[in-house]
């Protein structure tokens, strides 16, 4: 691997589109799914300055969404290799061989006509990367993911660490969490494995311009006058949506929405949060919303937005625009999220997995909604100046651009 740190990340005020030299890219991505490594590609992919394509590994409705973007999109989808999750794997990926195998090949008769191969999710980072001597491009990874023992078995820490050293040409990682992980597994050098944050459309998010927010409640279906929070993001153990039950049981009149669903096969912890609300007593407070494309209006329509996840986050992308969208942000203070927020100035951070310290934190705020707005007017700065999706393309921009040109010099 080599190293990114002379890529300049200096050029922010260039838009990509203006940029000469810019590489042709085939954009690869696992998930027809909308998770947060998709809504960071999206924007990437539509404004790429030269012939790129996103390759999907499922379909699903980032496709729609791609195309209604005017990004060419190809499928190569493998039932058999979709199947297999982070906690199957070692049963599975035998079955899945000669899928796995057509997978491969079909990346890399993709790749042919590209100069670079972007590899978006760890199933796209194995298979592209494993199809390396066939299609000998380029390859940059977008790490979105702590490769540590908690979110990942051995096989695939073994299969990443060995990829990284002698397959993937750079990594770029979404947030310090993620690069130190990575380093720590692959006993890289911290300066190879360079952070970009992903950018956030921050005038998509900006509140200042609603004035009613009873209307926007009831055009949404939410209760009117009560105390509102709001949990955003896919349904998922490691999500922590049973903590913000506990919480909300803990902390009296307060009212919760869940806006996100079960994506990746978790229907089980779907009905176990149901479950969960009628032995806690709170169903007459909690609204499960699903997954919802109209996350601005869902963010402003709250009083506070909590994130609960229990292991380190990568990144937080709900925790960004919740800071962009001018709303009190209480997070769990682990991986990239201690990144964003630092804890009394834009934001507050609690120990993951306690929901006695986020009924407490909740309270807080409640108590205090002038500080609260203070706080929350400060991450909104903050995101603003830290998080712009223009900050986060030309970064990307110029690591894709310069992973490009060291081929040709070399
Ligand atoms: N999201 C959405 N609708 C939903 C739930 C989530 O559009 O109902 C979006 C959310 O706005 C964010 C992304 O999904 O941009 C989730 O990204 P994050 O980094 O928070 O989590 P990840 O999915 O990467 O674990």
């Amino acid at each position: 691997m080599h190293t990114l740190a002379t890529v300049a990340v200096s050029s922010d005020q260039v838009p990509p589109s203006a940029r000469t030299n810019v590489p042709s890219v085939l954009f690869v991505d696992q998930s027809g799914q909308l998770g947060g490594a998709e809504f960071s590609l999206m924007p990437l992919a539509a404004t790429w300055g030269a012939r790129r394509e996103v390759l999907l590994l499922s379909d699903g409705p980032f496709r729609a969404r791609l195309e209604s973007l005017g990004v060419p999109v190809s499928l190569a989808c493998e039932a058999s290799v979709s199947g297999i999750r982070k906690d199957t794997l070692r049963l599975k990926w035998l079955g899945a061989l000669p899928g796995i195998v057509r997978q491969v090949r079909a990346i890399a008769r993709h790749a042919e006509s590209f100069d670079v191969l972007f590899l978006n999710t760890q199933k796209a980072l194995v298979l592209g990367a494993l199809g390396k001597p066939l299609h000998r491009k380029r390859i940059v990874w977008y790490l979105h993911d702590v490769m540590s023992c908690e979110h990942f078995g051995p096989l695939q820490r073994l299969v990443v660490r060995w990829l990284t050293r002698y397959a993937v040409d750079h990594v770029i990682a979404n947030s310090r969490a993620s690069a130190d992980a990575l380093v720590a597994l692959a006993h890289c050098a911290p300066e190879d494995v360079p952070v970009v944050h992903n950018g956030i459309d921050l005038e998509a998010f900006n509140s200042r311009h609603i004035f009613d927010i009873g209307a926007l409640r009831r055009r949404l279906g939410l209760p009117e006058n009560a105390y509102l929070a709001g949990l955003f993001g896919r349904l998922a153990p490691w999500k922590g949506q049973h903590i913000a039950l506990e919480a909300l049981a803990r902390v009296a009149d307060l009212h919760l929405v869940l806006v996100g669903s079960a994506m990746f096969g978790e229907d089980d912890y779907e009905k176990a949060l149901h479950e969960q609300a009628a032995r806690l007593g709170v169903e007459d407070r909690l609204i499960f919303a699903g997954f919802r494309d109209d996350m601005p209006a869902w963010m402003k329509a709250v009083d506070v937005i909590l994130h609960t996840s229990t292991e380190p986050e990568p990144f937080g992308r709900v925790i960004v625009e919740g800071m962009a969208a001018g709303r009190p942000v209480i997070a769990s203070a682990a991986g990239g999220v201690t990144e964003i927020v630092s804890h009394g100035r834009n934001g507050w951070l609690v120990q993951p997995a306690n929901p006695v310290a986020l009924a407490e934190a909740i309270e807080t705020v409640r108590r205090a909604p002038e500080m609260a707005q203070d706080v929350a007017n400060r991450a909104r700065d903050d995101a603003a100046q830290r998080f712009s999706v223009d900050t986060y393309l030309n970064r990307m921009t110029s690591a894709i651009a310069g992973c490009a040109a060291r081929a040709h010099d070399a």
